[in-house]
């Protein structure tokens, strides 16, 4: 990993300006190189015009520019949906997703280089945790998509591979980063980050002052199912993180979002239904019900679709505010964390194969 020191792409202005200061370079090329790296988006140096040869040339051996490379890109025949594999400097493999909504286009990204929460239905944690990502490297996915497809994007989702909350301080900057007005001022409103709930942490991120949506993966209703299927579950109940979440709307008046993943004879039942109703109307939260995308290691089985919309409509029946969340590239590995798990496994094959050659 960069030391967050050389770590150019990471750095405020400010920042910025104090490494002009111990160059010996002035104050105002500070505003002028942030903004080649989070407006104008380049990959190099040299591609800042205004910018004299001889710091270019300094800079770019002191600080290399954070960049990500593009090793695989799937895009959905069904709707659009793009689904990307990126190698950081590395060469650690990262997951994002591009999707367009009508209401703009959304990017969801990874926050950490596998992940070690270990839920059960997730292929994210099926090869462990490598390491978290610096706030550059979560920027860089969103960047080099807009490179990629040209297109605007205005709304972010932390909801790959990775709990965000347990990269907290890259995390907090990078949300900074992504809606700093001199940058890609994304608004605060359109950035949503998911947590499978490390309650210290959500206390600490309604205290940052930031105006994003927090989402909850719940899950279950009892900490004892809960806990079969969420390892983070058995250090915090559900109370407790009714009670973070609750601290998190009182302090920052965003609604927050449950999410659900819907898994056939687990979590479904009628009073599975009853009892988040139960969870959710003092909050105020939104439900989002994701029907289990099926990872071939987990072997749980989707809420059938009749299943889902009578969990749906009860409920509504209880006033409670629900989605379904559309399944989108439902044909290019959908489940987060399954296509670098599929490249992983691969090199794995081919690591295999090539011993036994030998
Ligand atoms: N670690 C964070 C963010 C990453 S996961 C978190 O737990 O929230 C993003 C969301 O996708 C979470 O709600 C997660 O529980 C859910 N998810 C993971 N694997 C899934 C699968 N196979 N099917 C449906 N949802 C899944």
């Amino acid at each position: 990993m960069q030391e967050t020191t050389r770590d150019i792409k990471s750095m405020t202005i400010e920042e910025l300006a104090g490494v002009m200061k111990e160059n010996g370079f002035p104050a105002f090329r500070a505003k002028q190189l942030y903004r080649w790296m989070h407006v104008s988006l380049v990959r190099n140096y040299e591609e800042m015009t205004n910018i004299p040869k001889v710091m270019a040339e300094r800079l770019s051996k002191e600080y290399p520019l954070t960049t990500a490379r593009m090793i695989d890109r799937q895009v959905s025949k069904l709707d659009g949906t793009q689904k990307y594999l990126f190698a950081m400097g590395d060469d650690s493999l990262v997951e994002s997703v591009f999707m367009r909504y009508k209401f703009g286009n959304s990017v969801c990204i990874s926050s950490q280089v596998g992940c070690r929460m270990g839920c059960r239905f997730c292929a994210s944690t099926l090869d462990g945790l490598y390491r978290s990502l610096t706030p550059s490297e979560m920027l860089e996915q969103i960047y080099e998509i807009r490179r990629v497809t040209g297109e605007r994007i205005s709304h972010v989702v932390v909801m790959g591979t990775g709990e965000p909350l347990d990269n907290y301080d890259n995390l907090v900057r990078f949300l900074h980063l992504l809606t700093d007005e001199n940058g890609l001022n994304i608004s605060q409103r359109n950035v949503t980050v998911s947590t499978c709930g490390i309650v210290p942490r959500i206390y600490d991120l309604a205290k940052e002052n930031l105006s994003i949506t927090l989402a909850l993966s719940l899950h279950a209703v009892t900490d004892e199912k809960r806990r079969e299927i969420m390892p983070i579950a058995n250090q915090y109940s559900i109370a407790e993180l009714m009670d973070a979440g609750r601290y998190y709307f009182d302090r920052t008046g965003r609604q927050v979002t449950f999410e659900y993943s819907l898994i056939r004879d687990v979590n479904d039942s009628a009073q599975d239904a009853q009892m988040l109703a139960e969870l959710a109307r003092p909050l105020k939260a939104h439900i989002n019900l994701i029907p289990v995308n099926p990872v071939k290691e987990r072997g749980y089985l989707q809420t059938r679709d009749e299943g889902v919309r009578a969990f749906e409509k009860k409920l509504e029946k209880r006033g409670i505010n629900v989605s379904i969340r559309r399944v989108l590239g439902r044909d290019i590995d959908g489940a987060c964390g399954q296509l670098r798990h599929r490249h992983l496994t691969d090199q794995k094959q081919e690591t295999v194969s090539d011993n036994a050659g030998e």
